[in-house]
């Protein structure tokens, strides 16, 4: 299986002098599902911005390092091109617009692809609707009154509308009920498992992470301090006390 991802050596700095990613490699292969974990301000969310574009917003800015997609280096390219290859970015925050409604909103997103989803083809919207009975449900609602759970779902769907081939999932459980939580999780799954659609996901919530992926990284400080199957970083005693603190101690419960 070829990697549909491969970052290598990758320094990022913000403004002049902040060090945020310290040299740090990772692979997604093509239909994999890979985690990055850390603890808070570990450098995560960097590493999905400078796959997908976003650093410059930020002020941010690739030091040194290779970010290749699809066999081709993308490090530098700007969000909007990167979205067209397929690199869909699911930020941390659910950003979805609260007066359109959900329907309104995929259809938003289309964009992005832009030729590859050229009216909003009834099949794209049936089968995010198939993922996500409970935004079926919710079709005509303004976004803006769904739940936080249905949010999220909603940010995930936009990006599955631009029909991606590598998804960047940023902190999906935050704030949400364990259980709400859980059930995106298996949906990215099983997403992952009938498109073999490439997915990163950024967590601080582990035991929920490595159940789903398969592989996972774990950043400390800006850098890479472990990686490995995730079945052999589900030994969560070490983890958590080694690199995530109290709160994914917390999280690490079923
Ligand atoms: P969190 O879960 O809190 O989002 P994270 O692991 O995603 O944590 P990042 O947001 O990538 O961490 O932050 C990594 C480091 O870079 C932190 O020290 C943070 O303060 C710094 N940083 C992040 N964004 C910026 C920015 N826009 N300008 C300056 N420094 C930043």
């Amino acid at each position: 299986m070829g990697a549909a991802l491969e970052v290598a050596g990758l320094s990022v700095v913000y403004g002049a002098a902040i060090e945020a990613l310290d040299q740090v490699s990772l692979a997604v292969p093509e239909g994999g599902f890979v985690a990055l974990l850390g603890a808070n301000g570990a450098g995560k969310s960097t590493m999905l911005k400078a796959i997908s574009g976003l650093l410059r917003f930020e002020n941010g800015r690739v030091r040194a390092g290779r970010i290749v997609f699809n066999g081709e280096p993308i490090a530098g390219l700007p969000s909007f091109a990167l979205a067209r290859r397929g690199i869909l970015h699911v930020r941390e925050g659910r950003f979805v617009f609260p007066t359109m409604t959900v329907e309104e909103n995929l259809e938003a997103a289309s964009f992005a692809r832009g030729k590859r989803t050229p009216q909003a083809p009834r099949r794209v919207y049936d089968e995010i609707f198939g993922y996500f009975p409970a935004l079926a449900r919710r079709r005509s609602s303004q976004a803006g009154y769904l739940s936080g759970g249905e949010q999220q779902m909603l940010a995930i769907g936009r990006a599955l509308f631009a029909m991606p081939e590598l998804l960047l999932v940023d902190e999906a459980s935050l704030g949400l009920a364990p259980k709400i939580a859980a059930e995106i999780f298996s949906i990215l799954a099983r997403i992952n498992a009938e498109r073999r659609l490439s997915i990163l996901v950024v967590e601080q919530n582990v035991s929920l992470a490595l159940r789903h992926a398969a592989y996972g990284y774990v950043l400390e400080s800006g850098k890479l301090v472990q990686e490995g199957p995730a079945a052999s970083l589900m030994d969560r005693e070490n983890l958590s006390k080694r690199y995530l603190g109290g709160q994914a101690a917390a999280h690490a419960s079923p």
